[in-house]
Order: structure tokens, then sequence, then C-alpha cells
């Protein structure tokens, strides 16, 4: 069977998926996201995985394990050779394509990470692209607190600069992302002249 077919199949092995996603709980356990509500963080790789697999049709388990694991390099201790020894090679490197050099400055990190967009592998790109689905949606309507309108504007913006440069990676996940993007302008939009 094609290994993009493996998880669509009603025996499917979830032993490595369940593996990521307790992997990915753990790591992340004392983490919360930056809105007032502070969700668990988790939530997050969830909802990508989920992203790729339901609107964008990437059905490939590799995808779908980065994408729960994506933020662990970048924001957890997780080691690479972990990531290595429970998920293979294939996954790290996904993982790593997703992870910022934490040791440049702020505004570095997202000019490389412009830069870099035309060069990510297909599925780094598809991984992106949940990701970015996800942040424009949680900026416009669960922002971090005590970010200004300003600088919500600015993240849409920036995460627009990097989706440009993947285009043709695909087309339901690129669809999903303009009209996140459409309906977080409106709401910021709306914020500026003075509705909640
Ligand atoms: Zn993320």
């Amino acid at each position: 069977m094609h290994e993009s077919m493996k998880l669509q199949h009603p025996q499917a092995d979830l032993t490595l998926f369940l593996e990521a996603l307790r992997f990915s709980a753990q790591k992340h356990c004392d983490q919360r996201r930056k809105d007032s509500a502070a969700s668990p963080y988790i939530n997050h790789p969830i909802e990508v995985a989920w992203l790729l697999w339901t609107i964008g049709g990437v059905q490939d388990e590799s995808a779908i394990l980065a994408a729960i694991l994506h933020d662990t390099i970048e924001d957890t201790d997780a080691k690479p050779e972990e990531i290595r020894a429970c998920f293979g090679d294939e996954v790290l490197k996904l993982v790593l394509e997703m992870s910022d050099d934490k040791s440049l400055p702020k505004q570095e990190r997202k000019r490389e990470q412009i830069a870099h967009s035309p060069r990510l592998s297909l599925r780094a790109k598809q991984i992106r692209l949940a990701d970015k689905i996800c942040n424009v949606h949680d900026i416009a309507f669960s922002p971090p607190d005590g970010w200004p309108l300003a600088r919500r504007i600015d993240y849409l913006e920036w995460a627009r600069e990097v989706i440009d440069g993947l285009r043709g990676a695909n087309a339901m996940l690129e669809e999903r992302f303009d009209e996140t993007l459409a309906l977080a302008r409106q709401k910021l939009t709306s914020e500026s002249e003075g509705n909640p």
C-alpha cells in the first residue's frame, strides 16, 4: 500500500500518530497560547494537523506527524535526536524545516521565514500554510494579551508575505488562508473603528 494511503485504511496503524500526540502534549504541557483564555498549547498543533488532513487533503503520515510536532523543537526542550529516535529522519527533517533559528533576533527570524518560504519542501509548505491559517485566525479573534492593533495588523501582513512565497503548494489550504485573512482584516478594521 502506498505510504500516503496508510491512515485512510480502517485498520491503519495509529501507533506513531498517538506517540506524536503524546510526545507533543508532554513537551508543551506547561505552555499556554498567549490569548486571554490561555488555551492549552497542544490545541494549536492538533488544529494544524486537522487542517492539513481535512481541508488540505494531506493524508500523509509524515506530514501529519510533523504537524503535531512542528513547534516542539522551536518552543520546548525537545531535541532533534529524540524526534529522530521516535519518528525517524523524514519527520525530523520536516520539523526542522518548520523551526526558526532561535539564535537570531526576532525581526531577522521573521525576514528569514519570508526568504525561506519558496525553498521549503512541498510538505513543509503545506504545514506552514495550516500553521499560518491558525495563527492569523487567533491574532484576529483571540489575540495575545497586550498586543496593540498595529502589531496585530503587522502580523497579518507578514503572514501574507510568508504565504505568498509558497503559493502553488495546496489550493485548498491557500483558499482557506485567503478567506481567514480576509475575515481577520475585517475584524481588525472593525476594531480600529472602535467596535470590540
Ligand atoms: Zn505553530
